[in-house]
């Protein structure tokens, strides 16, 4: 009976968007293919397929068939955007730890979401530091959740169940609170901070009795995890948490201390975790959505700066938040401006930008900020972009 009203839902949104029909079959086709590897789950009426993408029945969602699909509209049409750089914790791996400069106001920020949904955003990741440290993150919320899935990116410090609530009455869809490791000691180790593990174990809780949110856990593999093959262990934790979804990706070569060969993952290890993904959702329960599966070359692969863009708390504007490359400041010129002289350098290609560039980047990188516009062009040149991956391919031809 359950399953049969869950049908009866996932038909409807299905019908709710019938100019679907007017797409390419071969486009149909790629979409079928690709969801039918995610159960969609109803959380408070919401039908997510995986967070990544907005619900099926939402309107963020019609925006992307309407404006991207058959449109083919040119914009970006995922962003992040981080709304503070405050943070108590100090991960090793963090993207953010070179940026430097006068952190956006509420105004800037508030301009800046509104500009990247009039752009084409339907999906919109806050970020940080420690985004619930930005005392303004409902008012944030609220206007960015009118069309637009927004997805919160937390360690959980300073989450109270009063914000909760308050986050999910503003329009927030889902969460991804940050674990990195099974074992309490490990994962504080690697956020170098006492007390980060049982924090978030706390915040998921508060989130999992808030009604209507979509919880998942961001989990960021080490090198290590996949060397000694424990990556099952920690999924197996993982699910013990009864949450939604695994948001699963790796370190990325974005700071000095993992812009190592063998820091970078293989081939092997990125096919090895797309079956793990494949496997571990026919069991149903939690899904697993694995990033190097959505950005592999048989799928959307990387659309850093043409359909993805990041804005860090300081304002300046990168083609995504692994790639610690500027290309404008939104303090000083308009993300659409910023936005479209990025765009004339990023092609969309089907290998992951930083993981196969970074070389290039060390030569330019400061210490203590990210490569600025200068040096950002000088890098591109040096750069040979490969071939689109799959579904750009459909799309453009
Ligand atoms: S550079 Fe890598 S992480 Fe960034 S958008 Fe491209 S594939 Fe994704």
């Amino acid at each position: 009976m359950v399953q049969k009203a869950h049908n009866l839902k996932i038909a409807k949104a299905i019908l709710s968007t019938p100019q679907l029909v007017r797409a390419k079959p071969s486009i149909n086709w790629f979409f079928c293919n690709y969801l039918r590897k995610f159960r969609v789950m109803d959380v408070g009426g919401n039908l997510i397929v995986h967070s990544h993408l907005a619900p099926l029945n939402s309107k963020a969602y019609s925006r992307f068939i309407n404006e991207h699909l058959l449109s083919k509209s040119i914009g970006p049409s995922h962003a992040q955007i981080g709304i503070t750089n405050a943070c108590p914790q100090h991960c090793d791996y963090c993207y953010n730890k070179n940026r430097t400069g006068r952190v956006m106001d509420k105004e800037t920020i508030l301009k800046t979401i509104r500009e990247l949904k009039n752009l084409g955003v339907f999906w919109l990741g806050l970020t940080g530091g420690e985004p619930l440290l930005n005392k303004d993150i409902v008012d944030i919320v609220e206007t960015a959740s009118d069309n637009c899935a927004v997805k919160l990116f937390t360690t959980g410090c300073t989450l109270t169940k009063q914000l909760a609530a308050d986050l999910k009455h503003a329009g927030l869809f889902s969460v991804a609170i940050s674990l990195d490791h099974w074992q309490e000691n490990l994962h504080d180790q690697v956020r170098n901070y006492k007390g980060a593990f049982q924090t978030a174990l706390a915040a998921i809780d508060t989130f999992k009795n808030t009604d209507g949110i979509h919880v998942s856990v961001s989990a960021v593999l080490s090198k290590d995890m996949l060397r000694q093959e424990t990556v099952e262990t920690y999924l197996e934790f993982l699910r013990s948490l009864d949450i939604h979804e695994v948001w699963l990706s790796e370190a990325k070569p974005s700071v000095t201390a993992y812009q190592q060969e063998n820091q970078v993952i293989t081939q092997a290890e990125r096919t090895m975790l797309i079956d793990l993904q494949n496997r571990y959702n026919k069991m149903g329960g939690m899904t697993i959505n694995y990033l190097g599966h959505f950005e592999d070359a048989r799928h959307f692969g990387c659309s850093a700066g043409h359909k993805i863009v990041y804005v860090d708390a300081f304002g300046d504007v990168s083609p995504c938040v692994f790639i610690p490359m500027t290309f404008g400041n939104v303090n000083e010129t308009s993300i659409t401006d910023i936005y479209h002289a990025m765009l004339e350098r990023f092609p969309t290609e089907n290998t992951c930008f930083i993981n196969k560039n970074y070389k290039i980047l060390q030569k330019y990188m400061p210490s203590n900020s990210s490569i600025q516009k200068d040096d950002a062009l000088k890098v591109i040149d040096e750069v040979e972009f490969g071939p689109l991956p799959k579904f750009f391919k459909m799309h453009y031809s």
